[in-house]
């Protein structure tokens, strides 16, 4: 009856029935397991040790960032954000199965999503980083901390994605809430899009955990892609 009355529309392309249609989720292009600093093709997602930033140890992509996730990032502001959070969690679970990243996920992993900025968080009552990482713990029970990081930095009243652009260039952007200690957790950080890497960067550099992590939906076309058209064999 519900859905008669507010029929289901996919986000991309508008059809009737689901939030993401089948046809549309097979148009995500997903990504080669890559070095987040140099985003170079590196077996298990892992940073090279001359790469290592903030010994931010590994980095998953889940999908390349183009105009299909364009769409669903700015509906996932609005009112189909948790029907979304779920399609895309469960869409990402399978990628961390297939690909293999599932095994750094055990019951001693704390997830720790990145927050937004707290007059962000206000205007829309949620932040979709928590949503999937809530999704993720649920599915692989293990931890979750939603209010161990805070952001003090990047207060401006910018949109979300002007701030990514900007790679948050403050020096401090996050504090630890409770000063609580991290030393020896394995921490996985969940945040939506990555860019250049700085936020992960910053929040990583907060943490000091054992192992550091991050899952991440989507990113810019990477630079294998060019490699590859210059040489087929990359
Ligand atoms: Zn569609
Ligand atoms: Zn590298």
């Amino acid at each position: 009856m519900l859905d008669f009355l507010f029929p289901t529309y996919c986000v991309n392309c508008g059809s009737i029935g689901n939030y993401l249609c089948p046809l549309c989720i097979k148009k995500l292009k997903s990504t080669l397991p890559e070095c987040y600093v140099c985003r170079k093709l590196s077996s298990g997602y892992t940073t090279h040790e001359n790469c290592n930033k903030e010994d931010l140890d590994k980095v998953f992509v889940g999908w390349e960032y183009g105009n299909i996730s364009k769409k669903i990032l700015s509906q996932y502001k609005y009112r189909y954000a948790y029907k979304l959070s779920a399609i895309l969690s469960s869409l990402l679970i399978t990628r961390l199965e297939i690909t293999g990243f599932a095994k750094n996920i055990t019951s001693q992993t704390l997830l720790i999503p990145i927050p937004l900025h707290s007059s962000h968080e206000k205007e829309r009552g949620f932040n979709q980083s928590s949503l999937l990482a809530t999704n993720i713990s649920n599915y692989y029970k293990c931890r979750i901390d939603s209010n161990i990081l805070k952001r003090i930095g990047g207060d401006k009243h910018q949109s979300q994605q002007s701030l990514r652009d900007r790679g948050y260039l403050e020096k401090d952007i996050f504090k630890i809430n409770n000063g609580k200690k991290m030393v020896g957790e394995d921490i996985i950080l969940i945040d939506d899009v990555i860019s250049t890497g700085t936020t992960l960067n910053r929040a990583c550099h907060s943490l000091k955990g054992n192992h550091i992590y991050a899952i991440t939906l989507f990113r810019g076309k990477p630079r294998y892609q060019y490699l590859r058209q210059q040489d087929p064999l990359v």
